[in-house]
């Protein structure tokens, strides 16, 4: 199995306690889904009924799916970051010298 199959798998809905998978000739008004939020991640369980929905619920929740953690940045991005914040500060400075220059040389003109 490849990892395009896996994808495939995961986006088709599976019931939870008969784990039948929703078919194209499923009504999809038979079919129900529930995201459970919880304090360390979020878990999310399909049913092919009502009746299976009632029997999931009847049982304890299962413990959520480990929260991934956000990946690091890597070394390329650090720098692109970096750099347009030098870019930033550097055309701030460009500014406020060029506005200072500006009005200098209007107070010359005037004076
Ligand atoms: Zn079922």
């Amino acid at each position: 199995m490849n990892s395009a199959e896996v994808d495939v798998a995961a986006a088709t809905p599976t019931c939870q306690i008969c784990g039948r998978s929703w078919g194209r000739d499923d009504d999809p008004e038979d079919w129900l889904g529930v995201e459970v939020d919880f304090s360390g991640g979020r878990l999310y369980a399909a049913f092919c009924s009502r009746e299976h929905a009632q029997e999931w619920f009847a049982k304890p929740l299962p413990e959520p799916p480990p929260r991934v953690p956000p990946a690091p940045l890597d070394t390329g991005e650090r720098a692109l970051i970096f750099g347009v914040g030098t870019l930033a500060v550097l055309a701030a400075a460009v500014f406020v010298i060029g506005a200072i220059t500006i009005v200098r040389a209007a107070l010359g003109w005037l004076g």
